[in-house]
Formats: structure tokens, sequence, C-alpha cells
């Protein structure tokens, strides 16, 4: 047996001995776990498995294991992540530390910073939202304004930050403020970390047609941030910036990943809820063709992250992949939302943005938040103009 088949024997019967039963059934997007100081347990297993993976490094399994990782290589980290998709294990922890500011954080970080901040972010201790967007600075993100006044052993942070995904809830924020006023406009942005509970911060849920907040307005006002919570070097947070959105974007081409798993197939959900033909085809030409359309670039998406995984193994991963994978994958998300409720009909017109019985209550709040997915980490249209520069080597758009 070679020495990966020895690591996936082992790694199944760890995750069979100690993924608790209720881990193991179908989660709703209620039973995602964010983890932080005001996280309220609903669940004592969710709480048990957090703690047990957290124990083994496995929340964050390739990150070093002195930074409460996993010290697992690529390899073995799919195999883990294939282990827990085919035995049913519910990811026991998601959310912006260990999705985006923890790899940068190993990248960019002081040792005193990583040691700090990763082991909470990995065992879900402190909960982080991300301080981008801004009114006025969303794609043209280097335009903030965000003010953040050198006061000698401290900044003295002015300015407000928009869509920030549940401030309200976070313990910590990361946020990119403008350290330099008069140089050229990506040159003088810093990387900084400051608690919410920090005077002068406060927050406001922006109300979405949904009916459920996720976003804020957050506003700082004579914010003090201690020095040493700069990231890297004063006005070169551009840079760690754009290597986090990398993160996000990835992130975000995979979010299918962390949503609820649909009781039905695209394909089964047509066979329930569509006229068949006598030999059980779906009846109507057009729709069938929608269908076989949306399967097809599924299966051409997953071969081609399959083909950008192994050249990854071989050393030569290209990361502006990752712009199309954002793209793809969120307009597929998209096109798969707009299908299942054109199939559903009336049955469509419920209403349960909680629930994962996407045929009888989620269908047309997934619809909804489907289109927010392709602006989130950066819209379609930024998508295309990065790839078309960067890959295609196409003059600026601007
Ligand atoms: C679900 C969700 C979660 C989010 N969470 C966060 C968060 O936690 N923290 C945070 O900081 N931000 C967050 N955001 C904000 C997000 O990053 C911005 O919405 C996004 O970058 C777009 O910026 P904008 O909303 O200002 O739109 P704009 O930049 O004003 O864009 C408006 C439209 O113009 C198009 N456009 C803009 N520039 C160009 C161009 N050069 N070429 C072609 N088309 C262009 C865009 O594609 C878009 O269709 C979130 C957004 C969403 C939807």
């Amino acid at each position: 047996m070679s020495d990966l088949e020895q690591f996936r024997v082992e790694v199944a019967d760890w995750l069979e001995a100690n993924c608790p039963a209720s881990m193991r059934v179908k989660p709703t997007l209620k039973d995602n776990v964010y983890g932080g100081r005001k996280w309220v347990w609903e669940n004592a297993d969710a709480k048990l498995w957090l703690e047990r993976m957290a124990d083994k490094g496995w929340t964050v399994p390739d990150w070093p294991v002195e930074y409460g990782g996993g010290g697992l290589d690529a390899k073995q980290t799919k195999i883990l992540f294939k282990e827990m998709t085919r035995l049913g294990c519910r990811k026991p922890l998601i959310g912006h530390g260990i999705m985006m500011l923890g790899p940068a954080l190993l990248e960019h970080g002081s040792e005193q910073q990583k040691q700090e901040h990763l082991p909470k972010i990995a065992r879900g201790e402190i909960r982080w939202c991300q301080g981008y967007s801004e009114p006025g600075a969303g794609s043209d993100l280097a335009s903030l304004r965000c003010k953040a006044e050198d006061k000698g052993d401290h900044f003295l942070v002015n300015g407000q930050k928009s869509w920030t995904t549940d401030a309200d809830k976070a313990d910590w924020m990361f946020c990119l403020v403008r350290t330099d006023f008069e140089a050229k406009k990506q040159a003088g942005i810093s990387f900084v970390l400051f608690e919410m509970a920090t005077a002068g911060v406060s927050t406001r849920p922006v109300p979405l047609i949904t009916g459920v907040s996720h976003f804020c307005d957050t506003f700082l006002d004579n914010v003090v941030v201690p020095k040493e919570n700069l990231v890297g070097e004063l006005n070169k947070g551009w840079t760690i910036a754009k290597a986090l959105l990398v993160h996000e974007r990835k992130h975000m081409a995979d979010l299918e990943s962390s949503m609820p798993t649909p009781r039905y197939s695209v394909v089964e959900y047509a066979k329930h809820y569509l006229p068949l033909s006598d030999d059980g085809k779906v009846r109507d030409g057009v729709m069938r063709q929608r269908i076989v359309s949306h399967l097809m670039t599924k299966q051409v998406v997953e071969l081609t992250e399959r083909r950008a995984f192994e050249e990854g193994m071989a050393g030569y991963f290209d990361m502006r992949v990752v712009n199309i994978f954002k793209y793809v994958g969120t307009e597929d998300q998209k096109d798969k939302a707009d299908l299942i409720v054109d199939i559903l009909g009336l049955t469509a017109t419920r209403w349960d943005e909680e629930s994962n019985e996407a045929d009888l209550y989620r269908a047309t709040a997934e619809w909804m938040s489907s289109k927010a997915y392709t602006i989130a980490g950066g819209s379609s249209e930024v998508q295309l103009n990065v790839v078309a520069k960067h890959s295609l080597g196409l003059p600026d758009a601007q």
C-alpha cells in the first residue's frame, strides 16, 4: 500500500471514529459554524466536532502545525477533504479567518502576528471581518479613502467601510487604510488589524431584499490602532490586499462546497417537476438544452480545476486561473439557480432563506443570493477585465 493510500485509510478511520453522527447529516445554512467570541452554540455536537478537528489541526489542514494547522501537504489535504465529502462530514468551521486572513498572514505577517492570530483562527476562537470596500471604492478598491494618521505609537483611523459581511458578529477586522494621500493610489495603502470592540468602531446592518441582513456599514471614528497591528510594511498594503483577494476568489469559485447539499440534482429536479415524454425525456426542448448546457459547463469546470490542481502539484500553478474560476464558478451558480427556479415554477414562490429544502422553500432566496456571488470578491466584469489583461495580454479596458 502506498503512503498516500495508507494515509487515506487512517483519515477515514479517524473520521468514522470522531465525527459525531449528527455532523454527518446534510447541513442547512444555519448549521455553518463561524466561531468567535459571540458565537452561540445551539448544537453540542458541532462544538465537539470543531474541538476534535482543531486538536488534529484539520480545520486548516495545510497550515504549519506550530500555528494550529495539520502540517499536511497538498495531496494529503485533498485526501482529507475527499474523505470528509465521501463520509458526509460537515466542515467544522468556515469564515474569513481560515479562508482569507490566515493564508495572507502566513505569507505576509510578522512572527508575532502569526503566533498571536493564527492558532485562534484555527480553533474558531476569533471571528474576522473584511474592511475593504467603501462608498466609492468597490471595483476601484485602490481609491479607498479611509484615513490612518501616524500618531507615533499608533494610527488614528477615520472613515467608513461598506458591505462588511457580518461586521456586527465579528471580533476583529482586517482593514485597508490610506496612509499616504500624496502617493499614487495603490502606493499609499496599508493593511491593519483591530478589534471591533475598540472605541470608535460602530456597525449598522444593511437590510436586504431577502429579509436577512448579512452586511453592515462600518464607521470608524478616531479609532486607535497600535502600530504592531500593521501587517507588512507601511504603504505596501496593496500587495497583501491582492494576495488575500486571490484566496477570497478561490473560495468564491468553490462556494458550492460550503452550501447545503440540495436534495436533488438539476436533472432530478427536472424529472420531478417537468412534464416528461413517454421515453422519460424532459418534453420541453429548450429546457433540455439548458440542462445539458449546465451539465457540460459543470463538467468542463471540474476537469479544468483538476488540471490546475495537477499543475500545482507539478510546481507550476498559475495564480491567474483563480480569476477565471471565480468568474465561471459564480456565473455557473447563478445559471443553476435560474434554471432551478424555472424548473420549479410556482413551487419556487415559497420562501425560507435558512431552509435546505430548495424545492420547497429556498430556491428563490438562493436565486437572489446567487446574483450577489457574482459581485462579492470582485464583480464578474472586473474578473473579465483581469483575465483580458493578465491572461490574454489584451490592452487595458480603461
Ligand atoms: C455578498 C457580498 C458580500 C460582500 N462582502 C464584503 C466584505 O465582507 N467586505 C468588503 O470590504 N466588501 C464586501 N463586499 C463588497 C464587494 O467587494 C463590492 O460590492 C464589489 O467589489 C463591487 O463594488 P461596488 O459594489 O462598489 O460596485 P461598483 O464598483 O460600483 O460596480 C458597479 C457595476 O459596475 C461594474 N464595473 C465597475 N468597474 C468596472 C470596470 N472597470 N469595467 C467593467 N465594469 C465595471 C461592476 O461590475 C458592477 O456591475 C461584498 C459584496 C457582496 C455582494
